[in-house]
């Protein structure tokens, strides 16, 4: 396979994408090169089951979660520049402190980390984790060692904990505070770019 031929110039937006999200030059090669490599019919766009041959996501219980987060409702497709910003969600965080107020939060923000992790249990993009989204999820990670009596009282557990409003639902605001303490910047590095 030609990667020699590999160069910045080939990319379209290239210099927009790294602004926007963070990625250095090599960054943006390593993953051109990737998404090339998942287009097997090279028409310069990914579709769900391209995604089967990451195997980081193969093998995650919430993989096919990970991959529906990348498709909106609307679009069955991905192409080069999309499939970079979905990524930068999963970026390390780091030494990109905020600037001046002024710029947007980078993708791989802890913010931003924390929006695509909610749309993974969001399911039906209503803004709200329901019981049974939750309940989903766990299965999904969970399948095997737990019953689903467990699990109904894990995910019973974790709504009345986060649930402030009590509408029996998990907002994202309820997402984020109820995350707080935990180490998403850790938790959600897949090792893309390695
Ligand atoms: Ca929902
Ligand atoms: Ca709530």
């Amino acid at each position: 396979m030609g990667s020699s031929s590999s160069s910045l110039n080939r990319i379209p937006n290239a210099q927009e994408l790294m602004q926007e999200t963070g990625f250095s030059a090599a960054h943006i090669l390593r993953l051109h090169e990737r998404f090339e490599f998942l287009d097997v019919d090279q028409r310069g766009e990914l579709r769900p089951e391209d995604f089967g041959a990451i195997r980081e996501l193969s093998s995650n219980p919430v993989g096919d979660r990970i991959v529906g987060a990348f498709f909106s409702p609307r679009k069955e497709t991905v192409d080069f520049a999309s499939f970079v910003r979905i990524l930068a969600h999963f970026c390390p965080t780091e030494k990109t402190r905020t600037r001046d107020g002024a710029q947007p939060e980078p993708a791989h923000s802890r913010t931003g980390k924390l929006k695509f992790a909610f749309q993974m249990y969001d399911q039906d993009r209503d803004g709200k984790i329901s019981r049974e989204e939750l309940l989903q999820v766990l299965r999904a990670m969970l399948e095997m060692q737990v019953t689903e009596e467990q699990l109904q009282s894990i995910a019973e557990r974790a709504i009345r904990e986060a649930d402030l409003d009590q509408d029996d639902a998990i907002s994202f605001d309820e997402f984020r505070k109820s995350l707080e303490k935990v180490d998403i910047e850790h938790k959600m590095s897949i090792r893309f770019l390695r």
